[in-house]
């Protein structure tokens, strides 16, 4: 079974651990296609640095991280030099109270995508509804994720050309009713959402909870890691076109 991680942080989390090794042992457990994110220079830089076929980067001007030194032009180049399967991680975040800043980057960022007919990897905190009528105005396929959010939120965001991630954010007791929702439109991917900063001590090889998310996803809703798996690899298909699985 090849599996995908919609959604990490692989070299941010490079700067603490030998992300290769923990390539190699993912693979050995099925998980074969890593879809990360650049949100510094460094990390873009990592990327270049580090070809590899089971992964394929994005970059964007991330609406709440400090560390987030990309520059629009930055973002520029990578699509010129067709490095980038997606702009993104971007979005508006209501713990960010620079929300003007926010507003300007994202709507940059979503023009660029157009320009280039990227897909666009979303960061979306509260905010829903404004995020929604801007991001209605575009043409562009989108990837929602770590949506942990309201389900009005939820309702008005997958009128959109969307797919919505299920990570341990909607695993929990409160969010029962939107994993349902999610799980039953079909149009989610799994995601670890892994950096450096949720890394635990005793956990050797943190890629590898994309294998107990599924699980989890399989036995909280009855729906067998086969057919989840299948239902992923299809919007995978979809979203990702050359990155084959
Ligand atoms: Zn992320």
């Amino acid at each position: 079974m090849n599996l995908l991680d919609a959604h990490c942080h692989l070299a941010n989390l490079a700067d603490v651990m030998n992300v290769n090794l923990l390539l190699d042992e993912a693979e050995a457990n099925g998980i074969t296609r890593f879809a990360s994110s650049a949100l510094r220079k460094c990390e873009v830089e990592w990327y270049l640095s580090h070809p590899d076929q089971r992964i394929a980067f994005s970059a964007g001007i991330h609406p709440n991280f400090d560390e987030c030194d990309l520059e629009l032009a930055d973002i520029v180049r990578l699509c010129e030099q067709k490095q980038i399967w997606a702009i993104g991680e971007i979005g508006l975040d209501n713990g960010n109270p620079e929300i003007a800043l926010q507003r300007k980057q994202f709507s940059q960022q979503l023009d660029l995508a157009s320009d280039f007919r990227l897909p666009v990897v979303l960061h979306i905190v509260g905010h829903h509804s404004e995020a929604y009528d801007t991001l209605k105005k575009y043409p562009l396929s989108y990837l929602i994720h770590g949506y942990a959010g309201s389900r009005e939120g939820y309702n008005q965001l997958k009128r959109l050309n969307a797919h919505f991630t299920i990570s341990s954010r909607i695993m929990k007791e409160d969010k029962i009713d939107l994993l349902k929702a999610v799980l039953s439109d079909k149009r989610f991917l799994f995601e670890t959402d892994i950096t450096q900063y949720y890394i635990k001590e005793t956990e050797p090889n943190p890629l590898l909870r994309l294998n107990q998310l599924i699980d989890t996803c399989s036995s909280s809703s009855g729906i067998s890691v086969e057919r989840l798996t299948a239902i992923q690899h299809q919007n995978a298909k979809a979203l990702f076109k050359d990155f084959v699985l």
